[in-house]
């Protein structure tokens, strides 16, 4: 229908129909995909937001710069807007950005994603990269009741940078266990069988007990009980945690414990991690593989028909997220310990 004919319907209704319909239609806009987007310009204006500089409460409206509602702290005296440090700043087209979630989400190539919404493919790339960075550390979560622990690799890619490229085959795709060298990157994946989940680009070659600490050690507490492979590694981290421990030997064919104990479940995420970087994204350069893991996360926790809404909602309030976005590179040297 015509936006034209919509309008001369409107006019043409009773008044009281005008006025319930246009209830009706405010919160069909507050609960649209786009109503999402807008949840935190709402949460300032209800004053239950906080200054993104120094996290004051006390702010106020400050004017509006190209229909945007401008606030200043009254703390730091610093000005910001709902978007200020979120991975929505600087994006001028937010009309596409549900579209270009929903995409994402179908696991869309940036190529066709470039086609369907007719952006360039470096901001396709950009934009991706925003909101993987912006839903880093969503799970606050302990570990509870039986956890499996293990890691998987993926050989170290430099795809994307500066320095001079591997051979083509090197692309960051995933490598055995066996014969592990400091060209693989590691990445531990945990889970409870309550569907607390953590996914963390670890370190460089076979992890230590302190990688292991770095990835989930705040994540464990009493009720923890961890199921591991006979990595020594992991012994140590039980030890130092005082939390119950299961090994699992696959070599001598321990494959289920007392019918409960086991790390099928790491393992199979471990099998779709490795398809969805290897046989669809076809490899990905290690400095991104962290945010590749924080949309994995996303894709395994949430289901089909809440998965925009939750992704938006977890990360719109997020205002560290440019700073995180910009600062990858960094922080994987540092991780690895090529800095
Ligand atoms: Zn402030």
């Amino acid at each position: 229908m015509e936006l034209s004919a919509v309008k001369k319907y409107f006019v043409n209704l009773k008044p009281e129909a005008q006025e319930s319909l246009l209830s009706e239609l405010q919160d069909l806009k507050d609960t649209s995909d786009y109503g999402l987007l807008e949840r935190h310009v709402k949460q300032l204006d209800n004053r239950q937001g906080t200054c993104p500089h120094c996290g004051s409460l006390h702010y106020k409206k400050n004017g509006k710069d190209k229909k945007v509602q401008k606030y200043k702290c009254t703390s730091c005296n610093r000005s910001f807007t709902a978007y200020t440090g979120t991975w929505l700043a600087h994006i001028h087209k937010k009309h596409l950005l549900i579209p270009y979630l929903k995409l994402m989400k179908q696991g869309k190539s940036l190529d066709k994603i470039k086609e369907e919404l007719k952006i360039n493919k470096k901001t396709a790339f950009d934009w991706r990269h925003k909101i993987n960075a912006s839903i880093a550390e969503l799970e606050n979560n302990s570990f509870s009741g039986i956890t499996e622990s293990d890691e998987t690799f993926f050989s170290h890619s430099e795809k994307g940078s500066n320095k001079l490229e591997r051979k083509a085959r090197k692309r960051g795709k995933s490598v055995k266990k066996r014969g592990i060298t400091d060209k693989q990157v590691a990445v531990i994946v945990s889970a409870d069988r309550k569907h607390t989940m953590d996914f963390k680009v670890a370190c460089l070659g076979r992890i230590t007990k302190d990688d292991i600490t770095l990835a989930i050690g705040k994540k464990v507490e009493e009720r923890t009980v961890l199921c591991t492979d006979g990595h020594v590694s992991y012994k140590g981290f039980a030890l130092d945690n005082s939390i119950e421990h299961h090994v699992l030997r696959a070599d001598l064919k321990q494959y289920v414990k007392q019918k409960k104990y086991h790390i099928q479940h790491v393992n199979s995420m471990h099998s779709r991690m490795k398809n969805w970087i290897d046989k669809q994204l076809l490899g990905v350069a290690s400095k991104y593989l962290q945010n590749y893991m924080n949309w994995f996360y996303i894709k395994e926790k949430f289901a089909e028909p809440e998965f925009i809404e939750r992704i938006i909602e977890l990360s719109v309030g997020n205002t560290k997220a440019i700073k995180d976005y910009r600062d990858i590179e960094r922080r994987y040297a540092v991780l690895m310990n090529l800095a």
